[in-house]
């Protein structure tokens, strides 16, 4: 056996196919991955696939494609639990042989009773252990009877099992808390406990990441590491992941599926930040990490036992910030598809790139995600805005000032021989003067007529990109929506 100095690196991440990846599983495997990846180890990924009851059609790609969207590259797998019955089989019957193990026949029905009946007392469900001393013969003679029996593990009746746990520090479990817990189902099937730790055995795993809720199952890993005379990784449990209020991470603190966010437009970079803070820290200060920093950063000992909170405005805030920091390039190539998916179908497809590009070089600024630039973009794709003519008419300016400053603006701008931001700029803050109005004013009813909204990207910019054709020709409309308001 190799010494724990000796042992190279190894770490899994172990999902169970049962539907779509919560953030707290892609917690977990992105807190392997840095751990794999800061100590030149490897990464694994094992599907944990025998639950034939709890398994969903479609998840394991859903996964696959949730950890490649993030970036969290696997060095081998992924392993499929399912296709290695065999090895767990054959442990059930080592552990059998050797005394640590045994048949049990007793049917659902006994079991549900006894449950019930444990619950009415108020104590904890718990197998009463009566198969335990079966003799050879009543075991061959239940088996002649046609009943399949289910493999158990003799947990010690009496003394406490202690681990050390590279986050919770000591943890000791007494023997008459645990069960005789099941290793192989009457299917044939492993149940999580016997297949984790095989596979975490013959996978030669050095470190075990995982949530916190797997704690009180460790002391029967680590009683069958034991008893198989193997020796058991190092285990780590991450803490829980909790809303604002305190309460478990659920739908009304924001999505809970990591596809949500992909499919809302969040960058991997943003989500693989804001993940890591999940937990774990650098300095309880540093909020932007890149990739490599963290990869460089990350330990345990920075991971604490208190749980997590997750907070919805801090990734929306972290986003924005790595949506601003991409090129304009990368940010109109990743927009692209949200764009062509939900402008409304009047817009004519394909969307002309170059035109897009100059749009989003002022939406950039603004959006926290990519699911939000169609809405802050749709004017400038729009023939007709649609909007409350008194949206015209809200600042200082009445309907009546509103159409002098607009067909004022309108002329000028009809002269205008070039059409940049910086000469509509010098026309408007003139035009202002002019009409000894406050430049914030004018500029006030200009954007809505423009933009037909009171917020938006910088107005002459704004109006450069749209042309002056559209310009004027919303102009035209403003005037006729204000009049229309007067009478
Ligand atoms: N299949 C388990 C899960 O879905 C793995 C737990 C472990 O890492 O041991 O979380």
């Amino acid at each position: 056996m190799q010494s724990e100095s000796q042992r190279s690196v190894r770490l899994r991440f172990a999902p169970s196919p049962t539907g779509y990846p919560h953030l707290g599983n892609i917690r977990t495997a992105l807190f392997n991955w840095l751990f794999a990846r800061r100590h030149d180890g490897i990464f694994i990924l094992r599907i944990e696939d025998t639950d034939v009851a709890r398994k969903v059609e479609g998840a394991v790609d859903i996964i696959l494609d949730s950890l490649r969207w993030l970036g969290l590259d696997w060095d081998e797998g992924p392993y499929f639990q399912s296709q290695r019955l065999s090895i767990y089989r054959e442990t059930a019957q080592r552990l059998i042989d050797e005394d640590h193990a045994y048949s049990c026949y007793c049917s659902p029905e006994r079991l549900g009773a006894m449950r019930q009946e444990q619950m009415k007392r108020k104590q904890p469900p718990k197998y009463d252990r009566r198969c335990r001393d079966l003799t050879q013969q009543q075991g061959t003679e239940l088996k002649a009877a046609g009943v399949t029996p289910v493999i158990r593990f003799k947990t010690p009746l009496e003394g406490e099992t202690t681990f050390h746990d590279l986050i919770y520090g000591r943890v000791t479990f007494r023997h008459d808390t645990l069960d005789d817990f099941v290793l192989l189902k009457s299917d044939g099937y492993p149940t999580y406990h016997l297949a984790n730790i095989v596979d975490d055995h013959f996978m030669d795993i050095s470190h075990v990441l995982r949530a916190e809720e797997w704690l009180s199952s460790t002391p029967r890993h680590v009683l069958l590491y034991q008893a198989l005379d193997w020796q058991a990784p190092q285990f780590a449990h991450l803490p829980m992941i909790l809303g604002p209020d305190r309460a478990k991470l659920s739908k009304r603190h924001g999505a809970t599926n990591i596809n949500e966010y992909q499919k809302e437009g969040y960058l991997p970079d943003a989500m693989v930040n804001f993940l890591a803070l999940l937990g774990w820290s650098l300095d309880d200060r540093t909020e932007l990490l890149s990739r490599e920093e963290l990869i460089k950063h990350f330990s345990l000992e920075r991971v604490g036992k208190t749980a997590a909170i997750f907070n919805k405005e801090k990734l929306e805030w972290m986003n924005g910030v790595y949506l601003r920091r991409l090129g304009l390039t990368e940010f109109v190539h990743r927009a692209m598809p949200f764009l062509d998916k939900s402008l409304p179908e009047s817009v004519r497809r394909p969307l002309d790139e170059g035109y897009v590009s100059q749009v989003l070089s002022l939406i950039q600024e603004r959006a926290k995600t990519l699911a939000e630039v169609p809405q802050l973009a749709d004017f400038f794709f729009l023939d007709e805005l649609l909007y409350d003519a008194r949206l015209l008419s809200k600042g200082k300016l009445d309907a009546k000032s509103g159409i002098k400053a607009i067909m004022a603006a309108s002329q000028k701008l009809e002269q205008a021989a070039t059409w940049d931001a910086i000469t509509l700029e010098g026309i408007l803050r003139a035009l202002a003067t002019e009409l000894k109005l406050p430049a914030g004013e004018l500029f006030g009813v200009l954007r809505v007529a423009i933009t037909g909204r009171t917020a938006a990207p910088p107005l002459f910019q704004t109006m450069a990109v749209l042309g002056k054709e559209k310009c004027l020709k919303r102009l035209e409309m403003a005037l006729q929506l204000l009049e229309a308001d007067l009478n």
